[in-house]
């Protein structure tokens, strides 16, 4: 999961500051001779919830991504593996990922919130993360090389920042960056909220609003990366293991491929030359765009929101 200060940032100067679009490409669909590529990653595997939610989002979600042949990396908290007698069923559905092809990459191993441990603690967390993924990569004579930062939060300061990093690297691991990133998390906990309450009518609204607000997310990346890079990077999707996407990835997939999206794996998006650019120490989790323009001097521009009744509907389900 992932909390973000909403961005209300001054655009200003903004488009002073940039490039012109170099290739001069438009985003939207429809535009028929865009070629774009994308990798898609999906956070916080095997998922959230018991045993019988987590196998049906695992088995639905997993049969959209193979039939479309999407090469996806999914992101692993070992802490959902330990329920008594349930963990080889829920370490049977990591297998799933691996069975159909993909790859598993470490994302913590309690989901630790960066903010609230120092470097030691979360380096210990990034350790016990790895125990189950990297036996059943070796299994299948691959290698664990994949970290995402919880929350897309990298350090809450640069000496922070730069002790992570280097652990990282050191331990042999690539930080998976993301562009394409959203708030798809607030539409999915509605989601599963409706899905709770047998609001089928909620449900066809959210997912109807989320693929609306991914297309503007997408939109939004796009021209982001044109003005600031020149081209459009090989972008890289956050999403996460949850019932939204189980129930929607298919239409995700069309609303992309309608854009001219066709899907790389995440190593073949990471060769895109913008992924060697200096990412800015920043305290909330930031599209890697937004890093890149920060380490640069530059401001970041607001970003799509969800619609205001989706924020409310989040709000009076999960009011505290
Ligand atoms: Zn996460």
């Amino acid at each position: 999961m992932k909390y973000k200060l909403r961005l209300v940032l001054a655009a200003a100067c903004f488009s002073l500051l940039f490039v012109p679009d170099a290739q001069g490409r438009q985003g939207g669909a429809s535009n028929g001779t865009a070629r774009r590529e994308v990798a898609v990653t999906v956070d916080d595997l095997p998922a959230w919830g018991d045993l019988e939610k987590m196998t049906y989002i695992t088995r639905k979600l997993l049969k959209s991504i193979t039939d479309n042949k999407v090469p996806a990396v999914g992101f692993v908290n070992e802490s959902q593996l330990f329920a008594r007698g349930e963990t080889d069923a829920r370490v049977a559905l990591l297998q799933m990922w691996l069975d159909a092809g993909l790859e598993l990459g470490n994302h913590t191993f309690s989901h630790i919130l960066i903010d609230r441990h120092p470097l030691d603690a979360y380096k210990e967390d990034v350790i016990r993360g790895e125990t189950v993924t990297r036996m059943l990569l070796r299994e299948k004579g691959m290698k664990l090389r994949y970290f995402r930062h919880t929350q897309l939060r990298t350090g809450p300061t640069a000496e922070y920042k730069e002790g992570l990093g280097k652990f990282l690297a050191g331990r042999g691991y690539t930080v998976a960056p993301v562009t394409i990133d959203n708030q798809e998390w607030v539409f999915a906990e509605v989601y599963s909220g409706a899905k709770e309450r047998g609001d089928k009518e909620t449900m066809k609204r959210v997912a109807e609003a989320y693929l609306k607000y991914m297309d503007e997310i997408f939109a939004f990346f796009e021209k982001l990366s044109r003005e600031f890079l020149g081209y459009e990077v090989k972008q890289t999707l956050l999403l996460h293991a949850n019932e939204l996407n189980a129930d929607y990835f298919e239409q995700l997939v069309g609303m992309m491929r309608t854009r001219g999206y066709t899907f790389v794996s995440l190593e073949d998006a990471m060769k895109d030359k913008a992924y060697g650019l200096p990412d800015a120490q920043a305290k909330m989790g930031l599209s890697w765009i937004h890093r890149w323009m920060l380490a640069k001097g530059l401001e970041m521009k607001p970003e799509p929101a969800e619609p205001e009744w989706i924020a409310s509907l989040h709000k009076s389900y999960f009011r505290r």
